[in-house]
């Protein structure tokens, strides 16, 4: 009889999750086997949910992939970790390490990686399979609920506001402060530049400012452009776009400055008009960013511990999952909702026993 956890599984997309019993999962060659301490709720886990990409993941899963936990047993052929270690697990699960993209570090592009909380399990339950060699390390006596969402909306906005290409000094403009861009504040702050932050709701805003943000605009006022294009002094050098909304990413390309480039990292469903006379004439850039490389992971921690980069968390069981899912989709949170795994189950709440498909 194997040893049972409790996990928060999606049984069809756009349902109810189910919080149910189900294996402890046996960490194979080359895995390790994670506590889960804190397991912070990004939106991807909702539209991993909800079946809104093109490409879905097949239920029953778990999802979460801003696991922060410590190594509880280790598979075979691992060597460097040992049972306790702090580790955070991200949503590149692994890449091949083999393929071109893996071969010139943008293993984030493998076409055969698997992702943590979308094809394979993920942290939304006491115990989480990680692959050793794709493993974080986490410093002695981390906050695991407070370093949790730098495992996602920390590195992949360390790596978007790379992706500008802006230099110390320049004006970025974030657009959607949720999870991803109240943290994106902070890193650009820390990165030298002056940030102009946009969204919808004046609780954003404000957390905005209060996370650092140089300005922050209505992004749904008539003259949001034109107040941008004046806080900037014509146009911000980068641009990052984590809104859940496509017309957020029209407007992106009104506020960029001329060469400018706009780095797009949030995953509505749908498309946005691209304006071609713009970006031939304004030479502009606009890119894809998807999370972040092994490095660049490395890189967001260590920045984030030394700056005191930390998310605005609320924490709540694993339980109140669906009434988190309900209120992040209402665009209700401020900063980052977390899991924490080591508050009390509700019982009432707990399905039957599942069996769940392995990565
Ligand atoms: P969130 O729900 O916490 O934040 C989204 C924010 O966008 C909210 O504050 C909302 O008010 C704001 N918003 C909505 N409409 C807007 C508009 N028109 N203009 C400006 N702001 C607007 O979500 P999150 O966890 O921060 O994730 C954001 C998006 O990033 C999701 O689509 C998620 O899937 C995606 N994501 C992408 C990557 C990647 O690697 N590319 C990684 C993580 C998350
Ligand atoms: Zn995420």
């Amino acid at each position: 009889m194997p040893q049972m956890m409790k996990a928060a599984v999606v049984h069809r997309f756009g349902e109810p999750l189910v919080i149910e019993d189900v294996p402890v999962p046996v960490p194979g060659s080359g895995e390790l086997l994670v506590k889960v301490a804190a397991c912070g709720v990004c939106h991807t886990d909702l539209h991993a949910a909800d079946g809104d990409w093109p490409v879905k993941p097949s239920p029953p899963f778990i999802p979460g992939h801003e696991v922060a936990g410590v190594v509880a047993a280790i598979g075979p052929d691992v060597t460097g970790f040992k049972e306790g270690d702090p580790v955070g697990v991200a949503w590149l699960h692994d890449a091949c390490l083999r393929c071109e993209y893996c071969e010139t570090g943008w293993e984030t592009l493998c076409e055969h990686q698997h992702d943590t909380g979308y094809s394979c399990n993920g942290g939304f339950a006491e115990y989480v399979i990680a692959s050793a060699a794709f493993t974080a390390r986490l410093p002695v006596n981390v906050d695991f609920a407070q370093i949790a969402p730098i495992l996602c909306a920390g590195v992949t906005t360390y790596k978007g506001l790379k992706e500008t290409e802006a230099r110390a000094g320049e004006w970025v403009a974030i657009s959607g402060i949720g999870g991803l861009g109240h943290i994106a504040i902070q890193y650009a702050k820390a990165m030298g530049f002056k940030v102009v932050a946009l969204d919808v709701a004046p609780e954003k805003l404000a957390l905005a400012l209060e996370t650092g943000a140089d300005v922050a605009i209505d992004a749904r006022s008539p003259d949001a452009l034109a107040k941008v294009l004046l806080a900037t002094g014509g146009g911000a050098h980068g641009v990052l776009v984590t809104a859940v909304s496509p017309p957020a990413f029209s407007q992106a390309l009104g506020f960029v400055r001329r060469r400018g480039t706009v780095a797009l990292v949030g995953l509505p469903p749908g498309e946005f008009p691209t304006p071609i006379f713009d970006v031939v004439l304004k030479r502009l850039t606009v890119r894809g960013s998807i999370v972040g490389t092994r490095r660049d992971l490395d890189e967001a921690i260590a920045m984030a511990v030394d700056k005191g980069i930390t998310a605005e968390i609320t924490k709540a069981p694993l339980a109140e999952i669906n009434a988190i899912f309900a209120r992040l989709k209402a665009g209700k949170i401020e900063g980052r909702m977390v899991l924490d795994l080591s508050m009390p189950f509700d019982e009432s709440t707990s399905g039957s026993e599942s069996s769940l498909a392995e990565c």
